[in-house]
């Protein structure tokens, strides 16, 4: 597939594919949280201050791993975890090289979205670089509150697994697409704490460069959380993803469209895009013509029709869908730029970063192995025996090395439960 394809594809058919491949984005945090919870059930020991000292201080040692691993060529004979160690529920999405699943660790019980990679399939589409970059910013980006958070990746002589939370509060678009669009509000709430998650990602020099409906997640208590790092500029070359980002023209900085060199203001420009959704129910520049879209994105002037949208939030968008890098909102002092706009005059960032906010929707979840907000399009899918190493045949028996990731600290948890 290219950018300049034309195909004709009506909006809704397009968000429908785009719900396809995205509606996995359920979350759970029964992860650590759970682990903690089942460690010193009666301290509260569960609450999110302390366990941020703790992710604070695994961020440390997960830090001495990733320096260790990028030099140790991995043995996965030797490697702690391995796909035994969970059972595997439900099909819960697909990526670009295998299936996203929602698992139970055996022994600590916690739930996790395990994102499996086929090796053949990244060594056929020359991607190894993508996956490990993936991993990377994971393993970086996990001290977030509003970033998924990686727990374990390893490898089998197959295939590649990354242990991720569970997200289960559905997509952000499954639900503007039930509400047609939110209210300022609510846009600001979301876009507030997409802008603060992007902004902590630049401060790591890391680009995200890949801001979709999909990839946006609402865990369950309605906060923000990306999902997805495959496209991080992180070391990876421009001319290598091209091919990679054509699936979702709409929401990509004229800047990358055309293969310019670009900067982190690539994802300022995507948060208009998405903005602009959550506001109008369409991307910007929307045409059912791909080839138009990709036209207007490039030279069409931005049209912002009034009804019920604010001054406020129009110049925003204005800034943000600004195809001047110099001059777009965010261009020079990035996030701080974003945070003075009158647009966000009522968010207090420092309680908006420590899941102070109330989020304006909470998900009706039962529990962090909920499926609700899941597209029965994947969790209705058997589950692939092949997800387990022994019921695995052909490929090719490719090492990646460094790949393999563990917690040291939830290492030692499993063990005090088992
Ligand atoms: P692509 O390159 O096709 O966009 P990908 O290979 O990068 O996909 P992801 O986007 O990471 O794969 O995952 C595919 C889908 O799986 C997501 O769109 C999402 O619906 C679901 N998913 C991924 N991670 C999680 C998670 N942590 N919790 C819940 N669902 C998830
Ligand atoms: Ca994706």
């Amino acid at each position: 597939m290219t950018v300049t394809q034309d195909r004709q594809m009506t909006y809704v058919k397009m968000r429908r594919l785009v719900s396809f491949f995205s509606a996995l984005l359920k979350g759970k945090k029964a992860d650590f949280t759970d682990l903690l919870h089942k460690l010193v059930s009666s301290q509260q020991l569960c609450q999110r201050l302390d366990t941020q000292k703790i992710l604070r201080r695994q961020s440390k040692l997960r830090k001495e791993k990733e320096e260790e691993s990028t030099v140790i060529s991995v043995n996965t004979e030797s490697s702690p975890m391995k796909p035994s160690d969970f059972d595997y529920l439900k099909v819960i999405g697909r990526g670009s090289f295998g299936k996203v699943l929602l698992a139970k660790h055996r022994k600590q019980g916690g739930y996790y979205a395990v994102k499996v990679l086929q090796k053949e399939l990244i060594v056929k589409r020359k991607e190894q670089k993508h996956v490990m970059a993936e991993r990377s910013v994971l393993l970086k980006a996990l001290q977030h509150p509003f970033l998924v958070g990686l727990h374990f990746s390893f490898q089998t002589p197959k295939t590649l697994y990354f242990v991720l939370d569970y997200v289960n509060g559905g997509e952000l678009f499954y639900h503007l697409q039930r509400q047609g669009s939110f209210s300022e509000h609510r846009s600001a709430f979301y876009a507030a704490e997409i802008a603060s998650a992007l902004g902590y990602l630049h401060s790591l020099n890391i680009v995200y460069r890949d801001l979709k409906p999909e990839n946006i997640l609402l865990d369950s208590e309605g906060h923000v959380m990306l999902t997805d790092f495959g496209l991080c500029k992180e070391g990876v070359s421009i001319g290598g993803i091209m091919h990679t980002i054509c699936g979702t023209p709409q929401y990509l900085a004229p800047e990358v469209l055309q293969g310019h060199p670009y900067t982190p203001a690539v994802d300022w420009w995507g948060l208009g895009a998405v903005l602009f959704e959550m506001l109008y129910g369409l991307p910007p520049f929307y045409s059912r013509s791909r080839a138009k879209m990709l036209e207007n994105i490039l030279h069409a002037p931005l049209l912002l029709l009034r009804g019920g949208v604010s001054q406020a939030a129009c110049s925003l968008l204005q800034s943000l869908l600004e195809r001047d890098v110099s001059k777009r909102l965010g261009g020079s002092h990035d996030l701080v730029e974003l945070q003075e706009h009158p647009f966000f005059a009522f968010i207090n960032w420092d309680d908006l970063l420590a899941r102070k906010v109330t989020p304006p929707f909470i998900p009706k979840t039962t529990g962090p192995c909920d499926i609700t907000y899941i597209d029965p399009g994947f969790t209705l899918q058997p589950v692939p025996a092949s997800v387990d190493e022994r019921c695995q045949t052909g490929g090719t028996s490719e090492l990646f090395p460094g790949f393999t990731f563990t917690h040291q600290m939830e290492d030692m948890a499993a063990q005090l439960i088992s």
